[in-house]
This record gives structure tokens, sequence and C-alpha cells, in this order.
């Protein structure tokens, strides 16, 4: 394989799916690798900015009818194995045990940093955009171009550093960041509870609270898709 045009590549095979290559990154000589990616010598990340993979995930979930244990897991895992497959790579996914750093993957490959809410803030799509797998290569030739090619360069301009008022800190009902970090269990108890059905219904307050990337906001479906999984989610 051309390891010159192996990202130009695999960039059109996920694009076929609403999804993209977030940046990578080679690892150094003799730096610790997380035993789930043990060997690799470098990662490109996938993702989505905005809505994109929404269509395609639901076109993919209309033909299955039936239950399927964590769908967009498993369609992420289907789609993205495939194109690891032709070029070579492994995947792995963000929900694979023991959990892989993608955060810290993602802030070297595209050199983000995280808003008040934990989630990375992104110079376009601010809190809308996630990582949906990583393909891990083993190979030098691959290694060596995607060090060359990898990372993404945004302005290092950090969106939330210039933000008045931060009103994302007081949207939340029951104020889960208002104190600094998040108060997972309290968000929990309030989207189980009847009170929280707005939560499902608008979608996480504080999120939707931020100015930044608004015109990549995920659509009422998605969000309340997002927060089943989330309240599903064991305490
Ligand atoms: S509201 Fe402001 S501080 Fe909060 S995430 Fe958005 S840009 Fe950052
Ligand atoms: S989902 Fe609802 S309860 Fe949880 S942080 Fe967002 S607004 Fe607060």
């Amino acid at each position: 394989m051309n390891a010159r045009r192996m990202i130009d590549d695999i960039a059109a095979e996920l694009a076929l799916n609403g999804l993209i290559l977030r940046g990578g990154f080679a690892f150094a000589a003799g730096e610790p690798v997380p035993d789930g990616a043990a060997g690799a010598r470098a990662v490109l990340l996938v993702g989505h900015g905005g809505p994109t993979i929404w269509l395609h995930f639901e076109a993919w979930r209309d033909a299955r009818p039936g239950d399927i244990a964590d769908p967009l897991d498993t369609w992420s895992r289907e789609t993205i194995g495939a194109v690891a497959a032709r070029f070579g790579a492994r995947a792995v996914s963000p929900s694979d045990r023991p959990w892989l750093p993608f955060q810290q993957w993602a802030m070297r490959a595209e050199q983000l940093k995280a808003s008040p809410l934990g989630i990375l803030m992104h110079p376009e799509y601010g809190l809308w955009h996630a990582y949906r797998g990583a393909l891990l290569f083993f190979d030098e030739a691959a290694a060596e171009e995607i060090a060359r090619r990898g990372a993404r360069v945004h302005a290092p301009l950090h969106l939330c550093d210039a933000c008045d008022g931060k009103p994302c800190l007081n949207a939340c009902p029951v104020s889960t960041h208002a104190q600094g970090g998040f108060a997972y269990q309290a968000c929990l108890d309030h989207v189980r509870a009847p009170a929280g059905r707005i939560c499902h219904e608008t979608g996480c307050h504080d999120r939707n609270a931020c100015p930044a990337g608004a015109a990549h906001r995920y659509s009422r479906a998605q969000q309340a898709f997002h927060m089943r999984a989330f309240a599903g989610a064991g305490s």
C-alpha cells in the first residue's frame, strides 16, 4: 500500500458514513503505550464533527429490526473495523475496556483543550463532536506518514478562555457543573427522575447553553438517543 495516499484514502472511506479523521500521531521510540494498544506505532482518531453520522447510523439501525445492544457502538465498531481491515490497521473503540485514553490522544492529535464540562472544546464544532474509534498501525511506513501528516493544527485559540459569563456552568437545573468538575451522580439521579424528562426532550441544558459551534448542534433525536444511553448506564 502507498503510505502517502493512505491517509486520504482512509478519509474518503470514512466519509461514506459521515465519519472524519480527527488527526493522529506516532508514538515516540520507547514511549509507554496503553495495554489495549500494545505494539502500536501510530494512531489515527476517527469521529465526527456535528451530526454527520446520524442519518447513516439511523439507516443502518432501521435495516436491523430487533434489539441490538449498544447500537451506536456496534455500528461504529462495524464501520470503522471494515476500514481498518482494508488498510492493515486494528480498530479500537472508546468503549473498549480497559478504557483507552481517547481524550488524551485527542488533545495530542488535535491540540484541543477541555471545556469546563469535561468535553473537549473544538474551534469549529464547539462541544458537538465525539470520537467513535481509532485506527492503530503497527508498521513503520504508516507510522512515518502519520507522524508527517497526522496532527491537525488549529489556531491556538481555546474558545472557553474568551467566553463571557460561561453560560455552560449555570443552565443545569441541578447545578452539576457549578462547583467545578461534574456531579455525575446528581446528573444521573435527575435524568432518571420524572423532573429530568426535559433533559431527554431537549438535551443537556449546560451543553446546549454553549454558544460555540451552534450550527453543529446535534438534532433533538440524536441528543435524546445519547441521553437515553447515558441514563441507562450503570451508576
Ligand atoms: S459556554 Fe463558554 S466556557 Fe462553556 S463550554 Fe462554551 S465556550 Fe466554553
Ligand atoms: S443532563 Fe440534565 S441534569 Fe445532567 S448535566 Fe445536563 S442539564 Fe444537568
